[in-house]
């Protein structure tokens, strides 16, 4: 029972790897360092509960498998909504179902409300100070806004296929990380911000993952010029189907002519996270929250790791020490 059990999540996380998000190694890594950058009490409160943030990062794509409303909250097909749509969507729900229509909203994707309204939740979590509910919302807000600094998450070229390019979803957001991210910088200075307009600030942020796009594509027409069709992709057999993927030689390339991309949109997601949390936590009042700070030594040796960039090194980064089946 326990082995079937075992198998039947490891089908479930390789089914997800291939179409989600942010895979669950980047999502999972977003979730532990937005904790550091929190100021306190905020911090201890969150750092107590990071094996569970941390764990919960995925929820919301595990959810896509039980309920055909889920996809949709995890990106925006920006080209749906007219020319420039990236500059002219209104902020807020209402004046875009006013303008779009919900029905229309919700065929190609409304990402960036749906974040505003888990933010929403949190704040009332926050208020009604129940810490099961605070980190609920929280580990659904982070998946949410993480989903959006996916350049793929905002065009309805999501995985290339308009363009030739089929599989740049997984390889960009997946393949690529679990390559690289030993070399990442997961450490920046940010110190959590509180942030007035929200909304404005998400958008910011998505309008600089959809600018990446272009150079995304034309990266990986550029570095295909080196390889033959038999070295570019590889076919592997999938649940009875034939899928072909990209090999790991052409993803090693196309990461490096990438260059900081990923990693940048990784802190970004990050930092983002960090500020919604704290904005959600000032919003309700700032709430006293039931904290241990004097007797967490575990929180400043990780803080210290984090500084020096050595959470990976020093065995401290959940994603990486623990496979996602376990
Ligand atoms: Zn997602």
């Amino acid at each position: 029972m326990l082995q079937n059990k075992r198998i039947f999540s490891l089908l479930l996380v390789i089914a997800l790897i291939s179409f989600s998000s942010w895979g669950f190694l980047v999502h999972r890594t977003i979730n532990q360092i937005s904790i550091y950058n929190l100021p306190e009490p905020l911090r201890s409160f969150f750092h107590k509960d990071k094996a569970n943030l941390v764990y919960n990062s995925v929820r919301p794509d595990i959810r896509r498998n039980t309920d055909k409303t889920e996809g949709s909250k995890h990106y925006i097909d920006l080209e749906k909504f007219g020319p420039n749509a990236v500059n002219n969507m209104p902020m807020d729900w209402a004046t875009a179902v006013k303008k779009y229509s919900e029905d229309t909203l919700k065929e190609y994707g409304w990402g960036p409300y749906n974040a505003m309204m888990q933010l929403d939740k949190l704040t009332k979590a926050f208020k009604s100070g129940n810490a099961d509910s605070i980190y609920f919302y929280a580990a659904d807000l982070a998946h949410y806004i993480g989903d959006l600094h996916v350049p793929l998450h905002t065009t309805d070229n999501h995985d290339g296929q308009l363009t030739g390019q089929k599989g740049m979803h997984a390889l960009w957001e997946s393949t690529i990380p679990e390559l690289t991210i030993q070399q990442y910088m997961l450490y920046n200075n940010h110190k959590a911000t509180y942030i007035k307009d929200p909304a404005a600030a998400l958008w910011a942020d998505i309008r600089k993952a959809h600018a990446l796009l272009p150079s995304m594509f034309a990266i990986e027409r550029e570095i295909s010029i080196q390889f033959t069709p038999d070295t570019k992709y590889r076919t592997q057999m999938r649940y009875g189907k034939e899928t072909k993927t990209y090999t790991k030689q052409f993803a090693e390339a196309y990461a490096k002519a990438l260059g900081q991309t990923i990693n940048g949109q990784l802190i970004a997601s990050a930092n983002m996270v960090t500020d919604f949390w704290y904005t959600a936590w000032v919003n309700a009042g700032k709430p006293s929250l039931a904290t241990s700070r004097d007797l967490n030594t575990d929180l400043d040796m990780e803080l210290k790791s984090f500084k020096s960039n050595g959470l990976i090194k020093d065995g401290l980064l959940i994603s990486k020490k623990s496979k996602p089946e376990d």
